[in-house]
């Protein structure tokens, strides 16, 4: 048993009297085998063998899942994203991926002005509506910008009365806010 090793499906894990199989193990004939692909982790408190996953690619993005990226470019009717990680998956960034929101996603109720509600560099979490075309809504209240810089002096902008508003130069913005705006968490 070398614990932190990589195992496959179906690698030896350890011996069934020395560890207690753990999470993603069986055991089979006094063996501990791995049922996934991952890093083999001792629990010294219950003697248990598990197998953590851990995989290098970056997830699958499907229809629904939650994702948080940066707005890189604001066209008339599209805000392009960059997207960073999925929901649950922060640890497996993803990279090169970009995705829109087009200006009818952005909200539920009608949008004059794209560039009242988005701003480069605000990082923003939304849902995957089409992912063949990588495109995202941020219609739902905890959707939308989470953190936002101030256009003036690029000082992290605090929810003020519905607004955003610089605590350094006191400029006053406007975004679609996710409702977890500023709280750190997706
Ligand atoms: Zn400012």
């Amino acid at each position: 048993m070398m614990e932190g090793s990589f195992v496959l499906p179906g690698d030896e894990v350890g011996s069934a009297e020395e560890f207690v199989p753990g999470d993603c193990t069986y055991a089979k004939g006094g063996v501990i085998y791995a049922s996934t692909a991952g890093l083999v982790e001792v629990d010294p408190k219950t003697r248990s063998a598990n197998v953590i996953p851990k995989s290098n690619a970056p997830p699958k993005l499907c229809h629904g899942d939650i994702v948080v990226g940066e707005v890189i470019d604001l066209k008339d009717s599209l805000v392009i994203v960059s997207l960073a990680f999925k929901k649950g998956y922060e640890n497996r960034p993803l990279s090169d991926e970009e995705a829109t929101i087009h200006i009818s996603n952005v909200r539920n109720s009608y949008v004059k002005d794209l560039r009242h509600l988005f701003s480069l560099h605000d990082i923003l979490k939304a849902k995957i509506i089409d992912e063949r075309q990588m495109r995202l809504s941020t219609g739902d209240e905890d959707l939308g910008v989470i953190k936002a810089y101030c256009n003036r002096c690029l000082t992290g902008l605090m929810r003020k009365e519905g607004k955003l508003a610089c605590p350094n130069c006191g400029n006053v913005e406007t975004r679609k806010t996710s409702t977890a705006y500023g709280l750190g968490v997706v």
